[in-house]
């Protein structure tokens, strides 16, 4: 694996009783804002929910599993909604992309201002059965204490969530990259103190990221003197799976009478995947097609 490229590192310490996850995923955040062309406020919150995705992804075991991210806040940027599945493969997209600068202090992004108080919603499928969906108040909308939040309160699984964007002055992203760590039900007390004191005495992720840190770097340097074993390295990258196969099936499902109506004006049915931004154009004589073989 080249080593400008991104991946996800799982791996143990405590004999199995702590479990962590690191990612660099800067090509990825890279193509998010190469496409959306977010501003620096969006894409720092944007990538930083993807980065935290990719992980919270490699966590599901079925190979058809997908995890689903949505944020709704009352700030500029709305909303965001990032997709993740098994194979390290995501998307997202923010409703508003561009929004004022806004700083926490020099070179720091405002991640929470622009968000504003919401809500995160986790919708995981873990390929077998329903979806099974959870939903909590943001904290303070930098993500990373969200998730933090979310994994405590409705996955009863004690977290430290560290998900860092830099962004260059000229828009584009200079580096991404993250961390989870998690505590099992059978650690032991002094685990959790030496895993606390670690990460007060780490730096910053995005510190850490800034300095060309690895993500088994990163690892080592918190776990590392606490048994750190590295299990597993896989590679994630930005991917939309959209098709016109399934925005056709997205345009079937709304009424037959609506789609009647579209045809008898003569008006093509134009879909944008808010995803990926790829536009499907259906032409009268498609629709027609469509609606023809849907009533066999
Ligand atoms: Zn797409």
């Amino acid at each position: 694996m080249n080593s400008m490229e991104d991946y996800l590192v799982r791996g143990t310490a405590a004999e199995g009783r702590i479990r962590a996850f690191a990612v660099r995923s800067t090509e990825m955040i890279r193509t998010m804002q190469e496409i959306h062309q977010t501003s620096p406020n969006v894409t720092a919150g944007l990538g930083r929910l993807m980065t935290g995705a990719a992980m919270m992804g490699a966590m599901m075991k079925d190979e058809n599993a997908r995890l689903t991210l949505s944020i709704r806040g009352g700030g500029p940027v709305q909303g965001m909604t990032v997709t993740a599945d098994s194979h390290g493969f995501v998307k997202g997209f923010a409703n508003v992309k561009r929004v004022p600068l806004t700083l926490l202090g020099p070179g720091k992004l405002d991640v929470g201002g622009p968000i504003g108080y919401g809500t995160l919603t986790v919708i995981r499928e873990d390929g077998i059965g329903e979806p099974y969906s959870s939903q909590v108040n943001l904290l303070t909308g930098e993500i990373g204490d969200d998730l933090t939040y979310y994994f405590a309160t409705s996955e009863q699984t004690p977290s430290a969530v560290g998900l860092g964007v830099l962004v260059d002055t000229d828009e584009t992203v200079k580096d991404a990259g993250g961390f989870i760590i998690q505590l099992m039900p059978d650690v032991l007390e002094e685990e959790i103190t030496a895993l606390e004191e670690a990460l007060k005495n780490a730096a910053p992720i995005s510190e850490m990221i800034d300095q060309g840190m690895t993500p088994e770097d990163i690892l080592t340097k918190i776990i590392g003197n606490m048994g750190f074993e590295l299990l597993e390295k896989q590679p994630i990258a930005w991917k939309c799976d959209c098709s016109e196969e399934r925005v056709a099936h997205a345009i079937m499902s709304i009424s037959k009478s609506d789609i009647q109506e579209m045809i008898d004006d003569g008006k093509p049915a134009e879909v944008k995947c808010h995803f990926c931004e790829k536009n499907y154009v259906f032409t009268t004589e498609k629709l027609k097609e469509m609606l023809a073989s849907s009533a066999k």
